[in-house]
């Protein structure tokens, strides 16, 4: 079998992603959407842009055919080319150490730059070097740098002095490999058993690596079916462990569970032991509960009210809509508000629109947001444009966080407190099923790119969509805190 730099990459994020590349049904794998597209794309023109700066020979060989690959590269360092672009480097493992030998390591360096040195061909050697997009030489990309020094070692009997990252924007940077290698061998033989052996790992929902994976769906589908306890808020994969060893493995078991045994589980205490109790009634009913410790918030409303939420490009860095929908509960009505900076260059007309709108025409409503991203983004806009900080103060002392008041006033059955699911549960749907933040980016780049309204339109619909759920879930959060009162929602729990 071959274990390629690729699946090693991939068992790191997630080692289910690994196992699935290799043994799932590709039927159940979904084609990367418009923003991975345009992560992909960015890649490559990044890539091109570096390689500007090198004369380099690029081995001849099939795409995949790595067996083929190897042999053309090794004919190059034979060689003693100056730089190789794409070269494959096939090894059964280095220095001795075998792993698995039922594997065959492939690692694929961007670069392979030679160097004075020694190598089985003579007086020089190579370095590999990878290009990345990112700028932090993240834990992921310096392993594999190790990965591929690794399998170089053996191919030129050598180990090279250094394996290097190119970082987007950044100088250089040298990975110091005697600190990773004996990490990376030790991930890199679970990796190789996973896959020999055929464990499927767990499934295990988190949405920060699920997010762009080609198999959430599935992913999910397949935790849905379980009722696996990653689908629960707060449940992290390090509590999950724990939780493990006490045989609590789903939402039914957790919810019986008494909190007080959790209490001294690394990383629980009371707070935590209770709230994940709480979630895992609350997921168990579909019922939302109410505090049992913590203040509610007081009742909110106000003649008219503000939702507000902000549209952002983070590779140009610039905030490109502020969309307010006003509810005037007096005239009842409720009128969306754009301010779009249809160019970068025009970020700051639309800054200064917008605090027109809301501090002028507006200025004593509350706004209501949905996270901290809104209040951050009124001080980075206000100091980047000159505007009067005790503007920008009074201004931010009107938010209202309705996700902050949500997570401290009420356990929900939803599996996270992000906006959409927590709107969703209580009815709402956005009116284009493909809008999200990352779609917004995508779409707001084509935008710039080719002129197409309708791209930009979208935007706004869904910049508007996550206004009204704002509006939404204050709704139901403030009937929610006037429906119990502060006694009977303690009652309720302990009765
Ligand atoms: S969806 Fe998540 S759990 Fe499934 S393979 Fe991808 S990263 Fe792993």
């Amino acid at each position: 079998m071959l274990l390629t730099d690729d699946l090693f990459l991939q068992y790191l994020r997630c080692h289910r992603r690994a196992f699935l590349e290799l043994y799932g049904d590709p039927d159940h794998r979904e084609a990367p959407g418009d923003y991975l597209k345009k992560i992909i794309a960015d890649s490559t023109a990044n890539r091109k842009a570096v390689l500007r700066d090198y004369d380099y020979i690029r081995p001849d060989y099939e795409a995949k055919d790595f067996v083929a690959g190897a042999a053309a590269t090794e004919a190059l360092m034979a060689q003693g080319v100056d730089c190789i672009y794409k070269g494959v480097l096939l090894s059964p493992g280095a220095g001795g150490i075998d792993l698995n030998e039922n594997l065959q390591y492939v690692a694929k360096p961007d670069l392979l730059v030679r160097q004075p040195g020694y190598s089985k061909w003579g007086d020089w050697e190579y370095e590999p070097a990878q290009i990345k997009l990112g700028r932090r030489p993240k834990l992921e990309y310096q392993l594999i740098a190790t990965f591929n020094l690794w399998v170089l070692s053996d191919v030129q009997s050598n180990m090279p002095e250094a394996t290097w990252l190119m970082l987007r924007d950044r100088e250089p940077f040298c990975v110091l490999w005697e600190d990773r290698l004996e990490q990376m061998l030790e991930i890199l033989e679970g990796c190789g058993t996973t896959l020999v052996h055929q464990h499927e790992p767990e499934v295990f929902v988190a949405r920060n690596r699920c997010g762009l994976c080609d198999w959430q769906n599935f992913c999910h589908e397949t935790a849905l079916e379980q009722r696996h306890l990653s689908l629960l808020p707060g449940v992290t994969p390090k509590r999950y462990g724990f939780l493990k060893e006490l045989s609590i493995t789903t939402v039914e078991t957790l919810r019986q569970t008494k909190p007080k045994s959790l209490e001294n589980l690394p990383g629980f205490g009371p707070d935590v032991a209770q709230k994940m109790v709480d979630q895992a009634q609350a997921s168990w009913s579909d019922r939302a509960l109410p505090p049992r410790t913590v203040p509610m918030p007081p009742v909110m409303r106000s003649p008219v009210e503000l939702y507000f939420d902000i549209e952002a490009e983070p590779e140009l860095g610039v905030a490109f809509l502020h969309g307010v929908l006003a509810v005037d509960h007096r005239l009842g009505t409720e009128t969306f508000h754009p301010f779009v900076a249809e160019h970068p260059d025009d970020e700051q007309q639309c800054w200064e629109e917008f605090l027109h709108f809301v501090c002028e025409v507006h200025g004593d409503a509350p706004v209501y947001h949905f996270c901290s991203y809104e209040s951050d983004t009124m001080r980075r806009l206000g100091r980047l444009y000159g505007t009067d900080a005790v503007k920008i103060e009074q201004l931010v002392d009107r938010f209202v966080d309705i996700h902050y008041w949500v997570t401290q006033t009420v356990t929900m059955p939803v599996e996270s407190y992000a906006l959409k699911h927590i709107a969703r549960w209580i009815g709402f749907d956005w009116r284009d099923s493909e809008a999200n933040g990352a779609q917004a980016i995508f779409w707001y780049v084509e935008w710039l790119k080719t002129g197409d309204r309708a791209q930009l339109d979208r935007i706004i619909i869904y910049n508007e969509d996550d206004c009204r759920a704002t509006y939404i879930v204050k709704e139901w959060l403030a009937e929610f805190v006037w429906s119990l009162g502060p006694d009977s929602a303690k009652t309720e729990l302990t009765a």
